[in-house]
């Protein structure tokens, strides 16, 4: 049984409570699915969520604030009981953060359907030449008379290829680097975007390389000002940040469930592996890790919901952390059950591999101590 005593923290108030233990009980009945076929999967926890009703807290709409908290609470729990249930629900809210953080109102219809599990959306800022630094972004939108101009290449894009519609990041020019990039809302189906690849990883998700020729979005697909794009993909990143490090969380709170199950079993000889002091400084020191990063991440998200502007130095810490510790606390619990630990078919096996892809994206490890000395120097 999952330590519960957190929700207990003062980052707390008691619709978070009420969510968690909600959230807990609808798990327990649907999750795992099936992973085999990753896309008929993401399409079905994406209906499946929708139907439920916790996509609500992926977006916000006019008026409304996105509660981080619950963000995260939803991210650790769906990550506890199944990845692709996390990777689903995620997706739909780093997809439309934008437009939750920045959207007109008729940008915002496509929330109605992406909070209601009836569209998939995805992000599209990494390219092929352009990832940690996305001042170096390549693609272009011109502006030309019927609106603007797409062209350029964007890879890793997750849910690419399944997603109904995509907010993308591409340059138009109105300073160098940094300032010169805009925000779009781009639907799937216009005429100029294909899927040049899906990319294949070792903890299988819809990914993809997409190729845009000649792309043609209307005016109205400017997500607030031209130039504005890379404060808007930073905005989005401050708040999803915190995230990542709660879906670690989950992954790490699974592995140690299983850890201390796995030690606790009774051996052939008698006693059991949990009797040697060794195993049982493991587990404290798994213990403490998941306690640690789970602080920082409810630091980070309450202060978000403060209505602190950015955030970038606690998401930054929390994401770190939170990710660099579930990694060793799962592989500890790997460790701790021998053979077992890297047989397919046990979850700590499924775990190694579904955490190593949290400590690159959105934004690599050594980006986020860059992020954090940078705030400390002043
Ligand atoms: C599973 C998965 C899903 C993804 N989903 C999406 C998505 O939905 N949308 C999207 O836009 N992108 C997505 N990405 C892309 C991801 O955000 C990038 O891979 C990431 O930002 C790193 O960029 P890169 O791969 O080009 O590596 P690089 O930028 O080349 O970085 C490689 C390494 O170089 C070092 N490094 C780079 N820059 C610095 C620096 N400034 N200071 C110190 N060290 C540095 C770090 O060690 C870093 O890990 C996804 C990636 C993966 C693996």
């Amino acid at each position: 049984m999952p330590d519960r005593t957190f929700l207990d923290w003062p980052f707390f108030e008691d619709r978070h409570r009420a969510l968690a233990e909600g959230l807990e009980a609808w798990a327990e009945v649907h999750l795992p699915v099936d992973h085999h076929d990753v896309d008929a999967a993401c399409k079905g926890l994406v209906a499946a969520l929708g139907a439920g009703g916790w996509l609500r807290y992926s977006g916000a709409g006019a008026g409304e604030a996105l509660d981080v908290r619950s963000l995260c609470l939803i991210r650790e729990t769906l990550a506890r009981h199944d990845g692709l249930a996390d990777f689903s629900f995620a997706m739909q809210g780093l997809g439309m953060g934008a437009v939750s953080l920045f959207g007109t109102d008729v940008q915002r219809e496509w929330l109605g359907l992406t909070r209601a599990g009836k569209a998939i959306s995805g992000f599209a800022l990494t390219e092929p030449g352009a990832g940690s630094d996305v001042a170096v972004t390549a693609t272009t939108a011109v502006r030309g008379a019927d609106g603007w101009v797409l062209n350029g290449e964007k890879t890793y894009i997750s849910n690419g290829g399944i997603a109904d519609v995509y907010v993308i990041i591409a340059r138009t020019g109105e300073a160098p680097g940094a300032r010169g990039l805009s925000a779009f809302l781009m639907p799937a189906d216009v005429a100029g975007l294909t899927v040049l690849d899906r990319i294949e990883v070792m903890a299988p998700h819809p990914l993809a390389h997409l190729g845009l020729k000649d792309v043609v979005l209307p005016e109205t697909a400017l997500i607030g000002r031209a130039g504005d794009g890379f404060k808007i993909a930073m905005s989005v990143l401050d708040v999803f940040r915190s995230t990542v490090g709660a879906a670690a969380l989950g992954f790490a709170r699974r592995a140690l469930d299983e850890a201390l199950a796995r030690v606790q079993r009774p051996r052939a000889g008698g006693g059991s592996l949990a009797d040697y002091q060794m195993v049982q400084g493991h587990l404290a020191d798994m213990a403490l890790q998941i306690d640690a990063a789970a602080l920082l991440i409810y630091r980070a998200a309450w202060t978000k919901d403060q209505g602190v502007a950015r955030i970038s130095r606690e998401a930054a810490m929390a994401k770190l952390y939170a990710t660099e510790a579930a990694q060793k606390v799962i592989d500890m619990a790997v460790q701790l059950h021998g053979g077992d630990g890297v047989r397919t078919g046990f979850a700590v096996e499924a775990l190694y591999r579904e955490i190593r892809a949290l400590r690159i994206y959105e934004g690599a490890s050594d980006v986020q101590r860059v992020v954090i000395a940078r705030s400390i120097m002043g």
